[in-house]
């Protein structure tokens, strides 16, 4: 390979020219072969050098820290250095860097309802990821979360769009900082676009059986946004919609998405979608087929199909593809690194930097702070704050009330001192990245065991027992790769209950005041090709909890469960419970202090807990008009609804009033509601806005929200709130798929979630 004149400034290595000039003079430098390079991105987890120097590749993932190091010196040493674009699913924090800080997933954070914390975690995050030398991170996820057996929930905001679209857009301008010249800043991307998530029956990357109409209807809005606010890259999902896998969407790549909303980012697909035409599909022949059909699709990055660099070369050479198609694409792919200005600086990592803002302490503070806020207290029978409720002291301990007399805990459950349940899916050895077999270091993670021992009062005493495990690991009895070569993920095997370790656990309840159950799944039942056909608490948890429960000693049950879990009675009926997802490095403490009463409770149940997994699905915001509200054998209620959660206070909603009882299409609907504590401790109250149109010219659902406001009230204290609602937002999509707001009666109900019985209701009229 030769390199050109270095003494000569080659028109597109000159910065003080405009982007699309630079863009025009390397695409006419480039050999075929190098384009079609640019467009691929291939694992490069501990050796890029022969994808760089050979394929030519535009961009790398899955890249160990010392691999990304050497793809930066090989690129450096290209014929026409253009630098990589490295990216990785940094996606609740920078999930694979050792000691980086790890939040919430996703759906945990999504219990905040807070834009500003959501987006202050990925800025965290992009600060991070930034200075390790990498550009670009695969999140959020935009997927509404409808079925609760698929195994990515936990990678979602959960069931509401109007919620989801408010995270998602927070979380894109936390990760994009001031603008992509930002050093700070990395590239977000949207996905999956779009419909993934309505899986058959929860299973991973089925067909989604989808209409135009309902895709516009609740699907697209999030993504729509994004697209609007310059959200830099959209990947693609897995699945095929009316027969179409969306790779070659033209509808929706094409005409929506860079049509109508006129999005002029990346697109990259998802793992091997062009080449799962090919060989899982079955709708395209030969790579050379598919390349050609993907590329005139619209598609920019085409992730770990390595076939597309003979592909893509063959299907111009046969002349199925017009080699223009692939300018276009790799023009796109080289502004958008003109733009990041990398080949000025291609933003290497910086070994000083790390140090200085990896897991930085005001990032550990960040990340804290969320935590706090993600924890969903979902029952209490004033059971908590233990003790009476402790305040903070002048170490971690907290001080008992001075009538507490000395309490003993017993912290009991497989999921009490779980590292890897406790910081969930695409962390440490969640199983994507090879080069951190033992995880994020133990020190950096608080347990809920750790955070009840080390905070609890001086001279509580708290004992731990396991009394249960969940499951063991098999052999897939398929073979241990997929056709591609891709490992199977082992099956989970529920372990049965064990009669010694529950006898153990039994006894220490006797012995205790309290009994703290850490129940939940575990990451083997996480993640792509690992959904659940049930949601019951596996192998020996329910067992447990019954022989826990009928001891008699108060009962708090603390679930650390990527999902909606189903709850048995043992667990309803108990005392008290708590939901808080996978809590990320501070999950420990969080609970520890929320159960302490150091910290209120305040987080809200992004997506609906079903009672059982039979009742699939349960999100709040179904279409109106079935036979009965009920099965046979069943309520069809959720345990927990969309919106729930609890305070260590009561909070009254009184006298709603709308002020603006006609407003016309392009006006606010304005009202207030009176909050009152009623209690004597401080709420963060969730205010939520739910619009019910009442005559729809096509089914519609009854309920959506559409605003929600989050108000500090002390003990005792009387607030009015002010809430807006735009009557443009009132709107349904009718039969021609198109978003219209229907003049008409609506009805405003404002209330603690979206709860029917629970929320006060106004009306209003829009008129035409
Ligand atoms: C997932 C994506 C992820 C990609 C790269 C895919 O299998 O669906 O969400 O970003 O892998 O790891």
């Amino acid at each position: 390979m030769t390199t050109e004149n270095p003494t000569e400034t080659l028109p597109y290595l000159d910065a003080s020219r405009p982007v699309p000039e630079r863009v025009a003079d390397l695409v006419a430098r480039m050999t075929t072969a190098e384009k079609v390079g640019q467009m691929l991105q291939l694992e490069a987890r501990d050796d890029a050098r022969h994808l760089i120097e050979d394929m030519h590749v535009g961009s790398v993932l899955h890249t160990s820290p010392a691999a990304v190091v050497q793809a930066h010196e090989t690129t450096a040493q290209t014929r026409l250095r253009i630098p990589l674009l490295i990216a990785e699913d940094c996606i609740h924090g920078h999930s694979f860097w050792e000691g980086a800080t790890i939040f919430p997933t996703q759906l945990g954070m999504a219990a905040s309802w807070d834009p500003a914390l959501v987006e202050r975690a990925a800025r965290v995050t992009a600060v991070e990821v930034a200075a390790t030398g990498i550009h670009w991170t695969f999140s959020p996820v935009l997927c509404i979360a409808r079925d609760l057996r698929w195994g990515r929930v936990s990678e979602t905001f959960g069931e509401d769009p109007f919620l989801i679209g408010e995270l998602a857009s927070a979380m894109v301008r936390g990760y994009q900082g001031d603008g992509l010249t930002d050093p700070t800043a990395i590239l977000a991307t949207a996905k999956h676009f779009a419909g993934y998530s309505e899986t058959q029956g929860g299973r991973d990357a089925t067909e989604a059986d989808i209409s135009r109409r309902k895709l516009r209807a609740w699907f697209l809005p999030p993504f729509e946004r994004v697209a609007r606010e310059g959200c830099a890259t959209f990947m693609l999902g897995y699945q095929s919609m009316d027969g179409t896998p969306i790779t070659i969407n033209d509808w929706l790549l094409s005409d929506v998405l860079r049509g109508e909303w006129g999005y002029t980012g990346t697109l990259v697909t998802d793992w091997d979608n062009v080449g799962r035409m090919v060989w899982e599909q079955h709708v395209q022949p030969d790579h050379a087929h598919a390349a050609a059909a993907a590329v005139r699709a619209g598609n920019d990055v085409v992730m770990t199909t390595p076939q597309f660099f003979e592909g893509a070369q063959q299907a111009i050479a046969q002349g199925l593809l017009d080699e223009s198609a692939i300018d276009a694409a790799v023009s796109r792919i080289l502004t958008l690194k003109f733009e990041l200005g990398l080949f000025e600086d291609p933003r290497r990592p910086d070994p000083a930097r790390i140090a200085e803002v990896v897991s930085s302490p005001a990032h550990v503070a960040a990340n804290l702070e969320l935590t706090r806020r993600s924890v969903v207290l979902l029952r209490n029978d004033g059971v908590l704050p233990l003790g009476g409720g402790c305040t903070p002291g002048p170490d971690e301990r907290a001080v008992a009330p001075d009538d507490a007399t000395t309490r003993r805990i017993l912290v009991v459950g497989p999921n009490a001192d779980d590292t890897d349940a406790q910081l969930g899916d695409w962390a440490g050895r969640s199983g994507q990245a090879g080069w951190l077999p033992d995880g994020h270091p133990r020190h950096l993670i608080e347990t809920v065991l750790d955070g009840l021992r080390d905070r609890s009062p001086a001279g509580w005493q708290v004992t731990h027992a396991r009394g249960a495990d969940i499951l063991e690991l098999a052999p897939d009895p398929e073979g241990e790769f997929f056709p591609d070569g891709q490992p199977r993920p082992q099956v989970v095997v529920p372990c049965a209950p064990d009669e010694t370790l529950i006898a153990e656990a039994v006894a220490a309840a006797r012995d205790a005041d309290y009994v703290v159950a850490v129940v939940g799944d575990r990451i083997e039942l996480v993640g792509e090709g690992r959904s659940t056909a049930t949601l019951e608490l596996i192998g020996g948890q329910v067992a447990l909890l019954d022989a826990l429960a009928a001891t008699g000693t108060p009962l708090v049950v603390v679930v650390v469960a990527s999902k909606p879990l189903v709850l048995p009675d043992s667990a309803l009926d108990a005392a008290a419970i708590v939901w808080a997802a996978n809590p990320g490095m501070r999950g420990g403490q969080a609970i520890a202090e929320i159960l302490l009463g150091l910290v209120e409770p305040s987080g809200r149940l992004p997506i609906s807990f079903a009672r059982h997994v039979g009742q699939q699905p349960t999100f709040y915001n179904q279409l109106r008009g079935q036979h009965g509200t009920r099965y046979a054998d069943l309520t069809q209620r959720p345990a927990f609804a969309f919106g729930e959660g609890l305070s260590y206070t009561t909070v009254e909603y009184t006298d709603l009033e709308v002020l603006t009882p006609r407003v016309s299409a392009d006006g606010s609907v304005a009202a207030r509601v009176t909050l009152h504590n009623t209690g004597t401790r401080p709420a963060l109250e969730t205010v939520q806005v739910y619009v019910s149109d009442q005559v729809t010219s096509t089914m519609w659902a009854d309920t959506e929200l559409k605003a929600y406001r989050q108000v500090e009230l002390a003990p005792g204290e009387r607030v009015v709130v002010d809430l807006t609602v735009a009557a443009a937002d009132c709107s349904i999509v009718d039969a021609d798929a198109r978003r219209v707001v229907e003049p008409g009666d609506f009805e405003l109900r404002v209330g603690p979630s979206s709860v029917r019985e629970r929320q006060l209701t106004g009306t209003f009229t829009i008129t035409g």
